[in-house]
């Protein structure tokens, strides 16, 4: 029943009572009458007349499952199947347990058990259920999603609510959702079946909800939560059905999925602060395709804490210039000897109660906030200025790259403010070098491609940061604007020891020579790492074997030497 209607008619709210048999008939308008406005009707045909002429007065049907005729069973199928009639919520009048269970998942709210001895029990169930209802129903926002026909969040989070109330006592878990890479999915395979795989996924959640008393949605693109009965192991259960639903194209979509759950959530948080958590515990695993499932808990939740406590503080931390940039060289080592070929700017941040902070723990937290930006500026600036002060000190210097995001290359005026950067701190383009990682390419890479491009032509040269941990294809790769491929340490690692690891290594020494860019080796830390890269055709190695980051005072040392004492 609608707001309006109910001030219209502030009276009595409407039940109808459908019963064969009159006696029952008469015992419930009995009880109900003090309270309600009954209607009655003594089969399923005259019942169905009723709730068509009265639809939106009704606040609740109270049926018999046994009658002549159409029987309760048959009206709950009608009444479901009409997304008018299924605002209206049935209680199931049954002397039959096994009935109950299955009325209940037909749609059924709630059941009363005959005979009806306990008229105060009825009229509780009877009220709980008209408000549960009436709540849901007010919230009138567009409540479903049109792609996956899941709730959407708003309704999601109101009907959660609305749960709680109800369920006191029931343990609930908080989950979410994410595909990984969902975008590399749509760019690779169209948006068709993009659709295709959320509505799958869609479609797995629905059923898996409905099984389980729980309630889900979508919650951004590539995102869902639900909301449901506390259960072990919810991420095999789910598998198994996404897997069931898999067909042709669409297979190993589990693969993808990563979950975030918070067990037993917390029902001193606000409903929303409990999908935070997790949506936290979910994002935690975000780029780490090892991992499935990760789970709210108290270490999370100080890792939170934390985070929070960073992002407070990073203003302050700008202003008072807590933040360093540190520089780690860069080896070319094709000649003879190494030989210093120039450096890259790390940033890190010299907390004054937390001390110093590496920029894998802070970047991302400032990442996820849009703030990163700000402090690439800052580093950008200081970066060239340093440069700018070397080259008035000695005459000369070495090129510096520095790490710009995802998030800097949407700005609008990136390029006019790197280029401000490097005119005011008096350095060129050739002193000065961009490293871009190679996610930011597969996620937009139309717009990222266009900037790259005009900042190639402004005579930048372009590092391609973390290679080989993106999905950049080989196609693809042919067609970026970069200089530099920068393999990422993964493939240093084990090259010592796994002949795959080196086959690797080789094989895109090859595609590099062929594309015709040069290629840096990060995370170098031995000398037989070293020696194996060098026969690999590697041409700079930057890694702790030659130097750690170096703060600028260090940094300068090295750079008067010009190469490495080792
Ligand atoms: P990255 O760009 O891949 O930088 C390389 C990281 O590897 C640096 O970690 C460096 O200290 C570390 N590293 C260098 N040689 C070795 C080695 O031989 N062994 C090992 N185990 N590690 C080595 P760092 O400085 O902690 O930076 C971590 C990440 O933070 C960087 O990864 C980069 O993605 C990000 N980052 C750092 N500074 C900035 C910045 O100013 N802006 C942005 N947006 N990101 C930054
Ligand atoms: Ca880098
Ligand atoms: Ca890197």
């Amino acid at each position: 029943m609608n707001e309006f209607l109910k001030d219209v008619i502030k009276l009595k709210r409407r039940i109808l009572v459908v019963d064969d048999e009159e006696i029952n008939r008469r015992m419930l308008s009995k009880i109900l009458s003090s309270d309600y406005e009954v209607l009655t009707a003594e089969d399923g045909d005259r019942a169905l007349d009723i709730i068509n002429s009265e639809r939106d007065l009704l606040s609740l049907i109270l049926l018999d499952l046994i009658m002549p005729g159409k029987d309760g069973y048959e009206l709950l199928n009608i009444i479901q199947g009409d997304p008018q009639l299924r605002k209206i919520p049935v209680i199931v009048l049954t002397s039959e347990e096994s009935a109950e269970v299955q009325s209940l998942k037909k749609g059924a709210a709630d059941f009363i058990p005959k005979p009806y001895n306990l008229p105060d029990v009825i009229l509780a169930r009877i009220e709980k259920t008209i408000q549960l209802y009436e709540t849901i129903n007010i919230v009138k926002a567009t409540q479903f999603d049109s792609l996956t026909g899941l709730y959407n969040k708003e309704y999601f989070m109101e009907y959660a609510s609305v749960m709680d109330q109800f369920y006191r006592d029931r343990e609930m878990d908080a989950v979410a959702l994410n595909v990984n890479r969902f975008h590399v999915l749509n760019e690779i395979h169209g948006r068709n079946t993009g659709d295709a795989i959320l509505r799958m996924i869609g479609r797995a959640l629905k059923e898996y909800v409905y099984e389980h008393e729980g309630i889900a949605c979508r919650y951004d693109a590539d995102g869902f939560f639900l909301y449901l009965p506390h259960e072990d192991d919810i991420c095999s259960a789910l598998s198994e059905k996404i897997t069931s639903l898999e067909t042709g194209d669409l297979n190993n979509i589990f693969n993808r999925i990563r979950y975030g759950i918070y067990p037993k959530a917390n029902r001193e948080y606000a409903i929303h602060r409990r999908f935070d958590c997790a949506l936290f515990a979910c994002n935690s695993i975000k780029g780490d395709f090892e991992k499935r499932v990760s789970y709210y808990d108290s270490t999370m939740h100080e890792k939170e804490a934390y985070s929070e406590r960073l992002l407070a503080d990073m203003e302050t931390g700008l202003k008072e210039r807590q933040f360093r940039v540190y520089y780690q060289p860069k080896y070319y080592i094709q000649g003879e000897e190494p030989a210093l070929s120039s450096a890259e700017a790390l940033v890190r941040w010299i907390h004054p109660v937390l001390g110093m902070i590496s920029p894998a723990k802070f970047i991302p937290v400032f990442e996820d906030n849009g703030l990163v930006s700000k402090l690439d500026r800052y580093v950008w600036k200081e970066a060239a200025r340093q440069v700018g002060e070397w080259k008035m000190r000695y005459g000369f210097t070495i090129p510096v790259s520095v790490n710009v995001s995802r998030v800097d290359l949407m700005e609008a005026d990136f390029v006019e403010e790197i280029t401000s950067i490097m005119t005011d701190a008096g350095i060129t383009a050739s002193e000065y070098l961009l490293e871009v990682t190679e996610s930011a390419y597969t996620e937009d890479s139309d717009r990222i491609i266009e900037v790259v491009n005009r900042l190639r032509s402004l005579g930048l040269k372009i590092e391609m940061d973390d290679f080989g941990t993106g999905y950049s294809s080989l196609n693809m790769l042919s067609s970026l604007p970069i200089d530099v491929l920068k393999l990422d340490m993964g493939f240093i690692r084990n090259i010592e020891n796994s002949e795959k690891d080196l086959k690797m290594v080789e094989l895109i020494m090859d595609i590099a020579g062929y594309l015709n860019l040069r290629v840096v080796a990060e995370g170098v830390e031995t000398e037989e790492q070293y020696k194996l890269l060098k026969k690999t055709g590697v041409h700079l190695i930057q890694g702790y074997y030659f130097s750690k980051p170096l703060p600028a005072e260090e940094m300068e040392d090295v750079l008067k030497r010009g190469f490495l004492k080792k």
